[in-house]
């Protein structure tokens, strides 16, 4: 028996031994709380906390005051798109975002949509990617914030957000950025791309769950930001609550260890994905790539295979951990919103699955994987009146 081989990475990665490593005495010896101003226990955990916010400010190309620690990127999202559509009440009502986004997003919008204010979502281009141009066209006098998606995390295409921020800068609008699929995977800068507001999670990194950061800029004037969260007024009023040191101190870790080998990992990636890719466009007909190759994370694949439901496909290989749409929306029995925006239809949705390689598969996993893939797609469409056999 051949162990299980994991290739959703998109859904949460395993914690890197190292940062596990970093975080143990954080729950042990120094348990301290990094709010306690008055012994060394508080410092110590402070001192930690610091470093790890550094860390973090460095891989985003941040000052780190301008650095929000939170339970995830969800948290992240909700505090950015709140924060700033209650503070910036008075100067507008509209927000814009993109029919690919992930749901943290969607849904927040849709609560504030709900609430009187007022949302546009653009559609995509069939590759995946946001045409600028449209973007440039939704903006109105009372548009506040743009929200877009750095990586998304079910085909992996990455947008073009230097040109988004350029956009929105010149037209004085605030932009958010979910980088929760591409930090610490590709280079984000938010000098560089003119981005006011980044949400990053521990967990896709191969840091902790249940941490994430939000960078609030705080330079050349300062983004306003409402707290969604009362109490004793941490991380400067915009998130209170008690840190999660241990947590805290792996997501540092885990973007230290991205940012030495952020370039070496995506070369690595990339070739283990030719090699997916070879073995099963060389045993199977009827196979598709959803979602351009050019602009997107180099560990992500979508792929269709034509007169296969998904579902019973993933369901037949229980030792390959592959998903359809992302694990978000998984409770769900709705085909991937992501797919459709793309201009799939519910059938093609429905047979496509989600591939995401990272830093721990090895060439002899992905032969196997390829293998049983083929070999199950070959199997179900031999059992079905299908037209591919
Ligand atoms: C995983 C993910 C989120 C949510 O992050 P959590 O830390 O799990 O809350 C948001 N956006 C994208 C693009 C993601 O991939």
């Amino acid at each position: 028996m051949h162990p299980p081989v994991y290739l959703d990475y998109h859904a949460t990665t395993p914690v890197d031994p190292r940062v596990l490593e970093a975080m143990l005495p954080y729950f042990s010896e120094r348990f301290g709380n990094a709010a306690s101003r008055s012994h060394r226990f508080g410092w110590e955990a402070e001192k930690a906390v610091e470093q790890a916010r550094r860390r973090i400010a460095a891989l985003a190309g941040a000052l780190p005051r301008e650095i929000v620690f939170t339970s995830g990127a969800t948290e992240s999202v909700n505090l950015a798109l709140k924060g700033v559509m209650e503070a910036y009440r008075q100067r507008g009502n509209h927000l814009i975002t993109m029919a690919t986004e992930h749901k943290a997003v969607l849904d927040t919008v849709r609560r504030l949509e709900r609430s009187g204010f007022a949302v546009t979502v653009l559609p995509c281009r069939p590759d995946g990617l946001l045409d600028p141009d449209c973007l440039e066209r939704a903006l109105r006098p009372a548009t506040v914030l743009v929200s877009l998606i750095h990586a998304n995390n079910e085909i992996g295409t990455i947008q073009p957000v230097a040109a988004v921020g350029e956009l929105c800068r010149r037209h004085g609008v605030l932009f958010h950025c979910d980088a929760a699929q591409s930090f610490g995977k590709v280079p984000v800068n938010v000098a560089a791309d003119k981005i006011d507001l980044l949400s990053v999670s521990g967990h896709k990194i191969y840091g902790p769950k249940g941490v994430g950061a939000l960078y609030v800029r705080r330079q050349r004037g300062a983004v306003a930001l409402a707290a969604q969260m009362d109490g004793g007024g941490h991380e400067s009023g915009f998130r209170s609550g008690t840190l999660n040191v241990p947590a805290i101190v792996g997501f540092g870790e885990a973007c230290s260890i991205a940012a030495s080998a952020m370039n070496t990992e995506a070369a690595r990636l990339g070739k283990l994905r030719s090699r997916l890719l070879e073995r099963l466009f060389g045993t199977l007909v009827g196979v598709a790539l959803n979602g351009t190759m050019e602009h997107r994370l180099a560990g992500n694949l979508n792929l269709r295979f034509e007169g296969i439901d998904a579902e019973a496909l993933l369901m037949s290989m229980p030792d390959i951990a592959l998903s359809t749409g992302s694990a978000c929306s998984s409770a769900s029995v709705e085909p991937s919103h992501v797919l459709r925006a793309l201009g799939l239809s519910e059938a093609e949705a429905r047979s496509s699955v989600r591939v995401g390689l990272g830093r721990f598969n090895t060439e002899e996993e992905i032969d196997y994987a390829a293998g049983r893939t083929a070999e199950a797609v070959q199997k179900l469409r031999s059992l079905s009146p299908a037209v591919h056999q």
